[in-house]
Formats: C-alpha cells, structure tokens, sequence
C-alpha cells in the first residue's frame, strides 16, 4: 500500500508510540494528584509544554492543550468574538478557504449578530496582506486566516498579515494544523496572537492538540469543571498523547530542512509526471505550496470514481469533493480559487511524506494516467468534448 493522503492524518512516528507508551506503563497518575507519583505526571505534561513551546518560538505559559485542530480552532475564534464584543467590535475577518472547523464556527457567531467578512482567495490559492489591510474597519476584531491550505497546499503571507493586524491592534489567529512539522514556524517573528496544531498531522496520535495563546490576550474557555490548563480548558489532560505530540514535533522540527528537502524533490517529480496528463491542471501556487502537497484537476472524471481505481491499485489518497447530505458538492476550496463546478469535481490530492520511494513516485503518476484515461473513455460527456459537440475546459 503506498499511503498519499498525509493532510488528512499521519502514522504515528516510533518516536511518539514509545513516548505513549512509556507514560501509560509508568507515569499514568493525574497530573492534578498531590502525591509524588501525580506530580511525575504533571512534570512530565510541564516539559511537554515546553518542547512544544519552542518549536514555534513561544513560552511554556503560552500553550493550552486541546482535543485537536477543531477544538482549537472553535476556542481561539469564540474567545477573540467575546473579547471584541464587550468592545462592542463585532467584524470578523476570514477568507473562503478556511477548514470547516474555522467556517462554521464563523457561521455560528454570525447567527449571532457577528459580520462576517470571506476575502476573496486569488486562483493561485494565496491571499494578499493587501487584501487584508484593505477589509480591516473601526470594529474589526478578529482576523483568522489559515497558514497552509489542507486541500491545495498554497502558504499565506502570515508574517506580513500578522503585522497589519499587530499595527491595528486586532487579535491575529491562524490555522496552523498545516504546517505545523512542516514549515518553520515563530509565533514571535510571525506576528501570530494565537495558533491551533493538531498532533496527528505531524505523526502524532490523534485526538490532541495545542492553542498557544499570547499573553495578555484574554482567553475563555469552550468547556467547564475543573482548574486544568490554568482554568481555560477543564478534564484530565491526556498525558500519554501530549507526550506523545510534544515527541513527534520536536523531530519533525529537528530534521525539517533535511525532510522538506526530500519531500519536495518527490513532490516536483509527482507534478511533472501528473502534468503530462492532457486536460488537467495544478490546483494552487506551484512554489508558494506545502512540501508534500500535490493538487490536481482532471478534466471530464469524477474524483470519487478515480480514488476507488486508485485504491484498488493500492494507493491511498483523497479528492476535494466530498459527500453531504446526498448531493455530491465539489470542494469549497476548489470554487473559492475559481475551479468551475465541473473541473472541482475532477479533483485528486495526493499528500506525501518521507516513507514515500521514488518508485512509488513513478508507480502513483503511472496509475493515475491509467485510470484518468480509463475513466474519460466511458464517459458520455468526454466523447462530446473529443468530437467537439462541447468544449473543453482546461488546456
Ligand atoms: C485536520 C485539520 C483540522 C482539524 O484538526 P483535528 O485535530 O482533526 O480536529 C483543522 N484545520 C486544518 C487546516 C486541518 O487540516
């Protein structure tokens, strides 16, 4: 089985398995204990907080830990929209793209009198600093904007849009499950105010996660009951997992230039062989994009069809569109870039890491042509375009 669908969750590393397993076989006690053998556990949470703290250039005090990316995600934007609504700031600045967790929590406080505003997202998948500086108003009092994009990969000018904000004085979040592990992060040389990651998007385990939150920026909790992570978050930490996140980071940190390095070089080999292939095109910026990230769109097939051909073919990856409510929508990310409902459909995301060979480079671009071609030659609506009845769409 060749594994490309590293965006939507990784293996767990050796490393973070033994640092799991290690706290569960021998320092499981409640960090909240008063008796030595708990407060082993809380030591080992406190150091935990710190390794995770200095991968992203922040202090120890600075980082709550959560159940994932979404928890964080809803925490950090609810408590910016309590903190602007007591000053009566009730703007909200985000962009299309974001992930489901960031949209409907908007959706939320918009159904609660918050405005709204979803930059428009050029079709190279990046927004400008620009754009965001010209959307800021009197009552702005949030701006939430993704690092890397999960679907297409595309990186944000957070630096610089960290900047207009910090010079505005408006709380800056970024959704950062991305890249966390996988592009230099520093909350301080960023202008970030406050950060979400999820441990199993750098092979850690899953259900855990970091809010790291400036100080001085008040922060309210999503959920009540005991005095854990300074009151903001209540419920037993899960120590063994938090080990094992603060683990798989502080490897992904340590060897990120020699990883990105080798990633990138298969990544550029999977977008030259896929571009081969007639009528299809890169979704988002070619350079501006995650090192593993590789997004396309082929004309005239349907993207679920082509995941289960490849899957049959023993590879793992994953398309943009997904399945609600019955009706088959394309991906907002792929009509937020300006993708027309009928090339979004024809979507593949490949997401690689290190385990992945150059063989299996070449096996994946081999394959895809294969069931690409298989697949417009009993379409209907790919004849049309062949004889000329219907145009085409891409080049
Ligand atoms: C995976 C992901 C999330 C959700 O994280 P969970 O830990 O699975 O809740 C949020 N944002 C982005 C960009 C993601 O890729």
């Amino acid at each position: 089985m060749i594994y490309a669908d590293n965006a939507a969750t990784t293996k767990p590393s050796k490393i973070a398995v033994q640092a799991m397993l290690k706290c569960m076989e021998n320092s499981w006690g409640n960090p909240s204990s008063l008796y030595a053998f708990g407060q082993e556990a809380a030591e080992e949470l406190n150091s935990a907080r710190k390794i995770i703290a200095e991968c992203i250039g922040a202090k120890a005090e600075e980082i709550y830990f959560t159940s994932g990316g979404s928890e964080s995600d809803n925490q950090a934007i609810l408590s910016a929209a309590k903190v602007g609504a007591r000053k009566g700031k009730r703007h909200i600045i985000s962009t299309a793209f974001e992930h489901h967790a960031v949209l409907h929590t908007l959706n939320k406080l918009e159904r609660e009198g918050f405005e709204i505003e979803l930059l428009d997202v050029h079709e190279n998948g990046i927004i400008s600093a620009e754009q965001v500086q010209n959307a800021i108003r009197k009552d702005t009092c949030l701006v939430t904007i993704m690092f890397a994009n999960n679907e297409i990969g595309t990186i944000q000018p957070i630096e610089e849009i960290g900047k207009i904000c910090r010079e505005r004085k408006i709380i800056f979040h970024t959704d950062a499950v991305q890249a966390a592990g996988h592009l230099p992060i520093n909350v301080q040389e960023q202008n970030i105010d406050m950060l979400s990651i999820s441990a199993h998007k750098f092979h850690g385990p899953k259900g855990t996660g970091v809010l790291f939150v400036r100080k001085g920026i008040p922060l309210s909790s999503l959920i009540e009951g005991g005095a854990q992570e300074k009151g903001k978050r209540a419920g037993t930490e899960n120590v063994p997992a938090i080990l094992g996140m603060a683990a798989a980071l502080e490897d992904a940190c340590k060897n990120l230039s020699a990883s990105t390095e080798k990633i990138s070089a298969l990544k550029e080999k999977l977008i030259e062989g896929l571009s081969k292939i007639s009528h299809s095109s890169l979704n988002g910026d070619r350079k501006n994009r995650l090192p593993g990230n590789v997004s396309f769109c082929f004309e005239g097939i349907e993207g679920e069809s082509l995941l289960l051909l490849l899957d049959d073919k023993g590879i793992c990856a994953s398309s943009g569109s997904a399945c609600t409510s019955g009706s088959l929508d394309p991906s907002h990310v792929l009509l937020a870039i300006g993708r027309p409902h009928e090339v979004a459909h024809g979507s593949l995301r490949l997401s690689i890491d290190e385990d992945i060979s150059e063989q299996d480079v070449e096996y994946i671009i081999k394959s895809v042509g294969e069931v690409v071609d298989y697949l417009r030659n009993i379409s209907p609506l790919w004849k049309d375009k062949i004889s000329g009845k219907k145009e085409f769409i891409l080049p």
